[in-house]
């Protein structure tokens, strides 16, 4: 199906994609098929002409939460985390210059041989270019994750929103896994998300888009196409100031 430029919503997005969505079905590392096809759902997007931001976590790998309850010290566990994440956007990079998609990793820890530190000012400028910009190593402190790093770098970034792609097609009222009569929203407010305690996004995240006023936008990477989501169609829940 050809998408025409005109019906896309957004001209600076940011995406969020965490470690479990580079699994596919296994129960840790890399499921190359579901990487590319994410990345040419990426790239697709990015030939409309949309500056493309991505925050990519870690979990499919390590987690810094989970090693500090087996003995280690959470700074150093959250340190590791962090690495994590370098190798998952050195990987989404490989998939996506596939593509024919220009990009950039830019680590919020220096790893000079491997790829750029994060400077926000050349971050712009690379964007401008038309390079995809991957952001690694989150926000480069232990005691926080991807998703503070996400909305901080589309604070920083200028986006117009930040889109989470899920294992589920939205925000539900409870996990709707275990509760089959949990409701879907289409809207929801920053401060109902934050006030109903749903677990989408942490509360630090969540606030920095509400003082920011950048939408969320909470779809199934499983169900729907971003490019589907940047026009505004299909099955997805925003967060943003009005219910
Ligand atoms: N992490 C961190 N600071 C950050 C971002 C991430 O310490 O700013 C560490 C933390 O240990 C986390 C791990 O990196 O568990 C992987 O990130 P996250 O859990 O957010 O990944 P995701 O759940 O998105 O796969």
């Amino acid at each position: 199906m050809e998408i025409s430029p005109d019906e896309v919503k957004y001209s600076r997005v940011l995406f969020k994609i965490s470690g479990e969505a580079l699994m596919g079905l296994q129960p840790f590392g890399h499921d190359m098929e579901v990487i590319s096809r994410l990345c040419k759902d990426i790239a697709d997007i990015h030939k409309l002409g949309v500056q493309v931001c991505i925050v990519v976590g870690g979990g499919n790998i390590f987690r810094g939460s989970s090693a500090s309850l087996n003995g280690c010290e959470r700074a150093s566990s959250d340190y590791i985390g962090m690495l994590a994440t370098i190798i998952n956007a050195l990987i989404l990079q490989n998939f996506l210059e596939e593509n024919s998609v220009d990009s950039r990793v830019m680590s919020a820890i220096p790893m000079a041989a491997i790829c750029e530190p994060y400077i926000r000012r050349k971050a712009i400028r690379n964007l401008e270019k038309g390079r995809i910009v991957i952001f690694a190593a989150g926000t480069g402190n232990p005691f926080f994750t991807t998703d503070t790093a996400a909305a901080l770098r589309a604070v920083e970034m200028n986006c117009d929103v930040i889109l989470k792609g899920t294992q589920v097609n939205g925000v539900y009222s409870s996990d709707p896994k275990k509760n089959e009569d949990a409701v879907m929203y289409d809207k929801l407010s920053y401060t109902d998300l934050l006030a109903r305690d749903l677990k989408v996004m942490d509360a630090s995240a969540v606030s920095l888009a509400r003082e920011n006023l950048i939408p969320i936008v909470v779809f199934s990477l499983k169900e729907e196409k971003i490019v589907n989501i940047i026009k505004g169609r299909g099955i997805y829940t925003i967060v943003s100031n009005s219910r």
